[in-house]
């Protein structure tokens, strides 16, 4: 396949391209958020975040009225790839790429004027709240309680493993208003001020990044923070993750690590030969090379479909993400043998090479949960990509009596 882009798209690219070489440091590392991400680097994160806000780079696929550009599907693809290229480390991306598209979709009038500008401008933070301590994979088991009191509902339960880039605004929360069968008709999704009276957080850090429980003690909700229809959460969160799970701007934030990685391998000596000469490491680097390109292509085509789904009907499921997370924890490890005992010092050490970046692709690379697990993206593929037929929830019993044999 041989695409070109059009001069304008090329011209949009190079703007995106100007306006993060004028604002990163010059000697800035893509290493996005790990769990080390300090009070410094959130407070330069949401002053540039601000700053792209102001000029509606956070979400280019809104319209000017919500705070974006209104660029069409092609162009977005353009300018995500460039952006995620620098690896920008948004606090507001649960806002701008999670909670906000379904807020187009499914919120009131009053409700897309009230939220949209901010998360557009970079100004709010929102958490996505959806799993619990027994509803992960299996959202229809949300129990977090909803109960109507007058003109408000009241919220009591927990939400846990919750990502947390800095301190929320607003909660996007899936809570139980109907006790029913099937579970999932009883679900409701609500846009609650992180602030209210009765929410309190905890700190749970993982191995990739930062995460937050959360408890409601009889925290008051206005009913106009209902998002869409009393009893259809589970739907509009079905909505969500689509949008969650699309990943345009994923090869070019792993074209830059590469190049990056190369450079360390150019510069760093091993027994007089630069790293680079070593055979093991250049067939990392050549398999690494092979997944950026299939990834750009991937990305490339989805993009493509999407813009066309006018005549070729709803693109198939994104695989890219999926790819992605299965072959991460591979790439860490072959780092990690490639440099040797170096591999295995993080970047708090003065010792630490690549500035401690493979251990924490290691680390990183074992928190493959967000977003769905590797077993639950490989069902939505069989199911939705390739067609599949759904297990018959008549062999639930059955199967749950031998996973619980072998003592899973
Ligand atoms: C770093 C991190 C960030 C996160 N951020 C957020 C966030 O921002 N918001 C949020 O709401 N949640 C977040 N989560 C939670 C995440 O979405 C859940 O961990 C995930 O949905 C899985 O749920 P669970 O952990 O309860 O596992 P379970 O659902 O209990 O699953 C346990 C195991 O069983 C497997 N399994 C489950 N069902 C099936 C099935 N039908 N077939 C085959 N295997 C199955 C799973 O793949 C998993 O390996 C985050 C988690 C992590 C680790």
């Amino acid at each position: 396949m041989d695409f070109r882009f059009t001069e304008e798209q090329e011209e949009l690219r190079k703007e995106v391209h100007d306006f993060f070489s004028e604002n990163l440091p010059s000697d800035f590392e893509s290493r996005g958020s790990g769990p080390g991400t300090t009070m410094e680097q959130f407070k330069f994160w949401m002053e540039l975040q601000k700053k792209a806000g102001a000029k509606g780079y956070l979400t280019p696929g809104w319209s000017k009225d919500s705070g974006g550009l209104g660029l069409t599907d092609m162009e977005q693809a353009v300018f995500m790839e460039e952006s995620s290229y620098w690896g920008t480390s948004w606090p507001g991306t649960m806002g701008q790429r999670i909670c906000g598209p379904p807020l187009h979709v499914f919120g009131t009038e009053e409700q897309k004027k009230r939220f949209l500008p901010g998360i557009a401008k970079g100004e709010a933070i929102w958490y996505q709240c959806f799993t619990e301590p027994d509803a992960g994979s299996d959202e229809a088991n949300v129990s977090l309680r909803c109960v109507e009191e007058g003109d408000h509902y009241v919220l009591n339960g927990q939400k846990t493993f919750i990502t947390s880039p800095g301190p929320a605004d607003y909660l996007y929360t899936l809570a139980r208003t109907q006790d029913i069968i099937p579970k999932h008709r009883g679900i409701s999704l609500f846009l609650v001020d992180a602030h209210s009276p009765g929410i309190s957080y905890g700190a749970l850090p993982t191995l990739g990044i930062f995460t937050t429980e959360i408890f409601f003690d009889n925290v008051k909700v206005p009913k106009d923070r209902l998002l869409g229809e009393l009893n259809r959460g589970f739907y509009h969160a079905m909505v969500t993750f689509e949008f969650e799970r699309s990943t345009t701007g994923a090869a070019a934030g792993a074209r830059r690590n590469l190049q990056e990685l190369i450079e360390f391998c150019r510069q760093e000596k091993r027994n007089g030969q630069p790293l680079l000469k070593d055979p093991a490491v250049r067939d990392l680097l050549a398999d690494r090379a092979i997944e950026v390109e299939l990834s750009w292509l991937q990305g490339w085509f989805a993009a493509w479909h999407f813009s066309q789904r006018d005549k070729l009907g709803s693109p198939p499921p994104e695989a890219g993400g999926l790819h992605a997370k299965v072959v991460s924890a591979d790439r860490a490890k072959q780092l990690i043998d490639a440099m040797g005992l170096y591999g295995q010092l993080r970047s708090g050490s003065k010792y630490s090479k690549y500035s401690g970046r493979a251990a924490q692709q290691w680390l990183s690379s074992r928190s493959t949960h967000p977003g769905g697990t590797i077993e639950v993206q490989k069902i939505v593929l069989a199911g939705r990509g390739l067609g599949l037929p759904r297990i018959p929830a008549k062999f639930n019993k059955e199967i749950r009596a031998a996973i619980e044999g072998v003592g899973v």
